[in-house]
């Protein structure tokens, strides 16, 4: 089955001992892309570094609501920067708002959710967005900031079928991570059928959110294909063409030609 992984944290330290591994796994398991996520200024420059050195990883640059507080000029500077000159920067962010944890202010959490929009139009990459706890402010922000003429996707996807649907309506590409595997996935298989078969991608997040059976562990690209698997269950669907397409959607997603 044909995979591409939309969502991971390749760069980060829980990967430092054994990244060829997880990757040779990524490759064995059908894995043909991975999209590596930065979230704050260290990582963003990690990530484009990751993303350089390797033929079937990708990057995204940007600030995650829990590091709103701490966002700098500089830093907005920069990420343009990498998104204009860096081949390999496919999409921005992930950004967003998190008022399950607050981590960061609110009033911070919306004006760097704003200003990280208006980089991406600028640069003409999409979205890769964050949202918990906080979809009808994240989604009426978004309608306002017209972010379907950018496009984009609602990473690690949490809602129910209404906020799917006001998702798609924005243009927005749906992504489902483990949690739509769990015992208590909720209103997410419910998502998993109503999703449009072109607006739907998967992702891991890894390290965190591992399908069943790993919960409790550490996540990695390789298990993607235990959370597609599930959909193509749940849509009633042959997971190699589901794998197809789930594929294709993030090829189209983040502009990337899969060869
Ligand atoms: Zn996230
Ligand atoms: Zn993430």
């Amino acid at each position: 089955m044909p995979l591409f992984d939309t969502h991971a944290h390749l760069h980060f330290p829980d990967y430092a001992n054994d990244l060829d591994a997880v990757l040779d796994r990524a490759r064995a398991a059908g894995v043909r892309g991975i999209v590596t996520i930065g979230t704050d200024r260290e990582t963003n420059r990690a990530v484009v570094a990751l993303a350089r050195r390797l033929p079937d990883v990708w990057a995204t640059v940007g600030i995650h609501p829990h590091d709103a507080a701490e966002a700098t000029e500089a830093d907005f500077a920069e990420m343009e920067r990498l998104a204009r000159e860096e081949a390999r920067v496919v999409g921005f962010g992930e950004m967003g708002l998190d008022f399950f944890r607050n981590l960061s202010p609110p009033e911070a959490q919306r004006l760097v959710f704003r200003r990280q929009i208006a980089i991406a139009r600028a640069v003409g990459k999409p979205l890769v967005i964050h949202c918990r706890d906080a979809h009808d402010e994240a989604l009426a922000l978004l309608a306002e900031e017209r972010a379907g003429e950018i496009g984009g996707v609602m990473h690690c996807f949490s809602g129910d079928v209404a906020i799917a649907r006001r998702c798609l309506d924005l243009g927005l590409f749906i992504s489902l991570a483990g949690p739509v595997t769990y015992k208590n996935a909720r209103a997410l298989p419910e998502v998993a059928r109503f999703v449009p078969d072109d607006r739907l991608v998967v992702e891991t997040d890894c390290p965190y959110l591992p399908p069943t059976p790993h919960r409790g562990k550490r996540n990695e690209p390789a298990y993607v294909g235990l959370t597609a698997s599930v959909v193509a269950e749940l849509r009633k669907t042959d997971p190699e063409t589901l794998g197809q397409t789930l594929t294709a959607n993030a090829a189209k997603l983040f502009g990337i030609t899969l060869t």
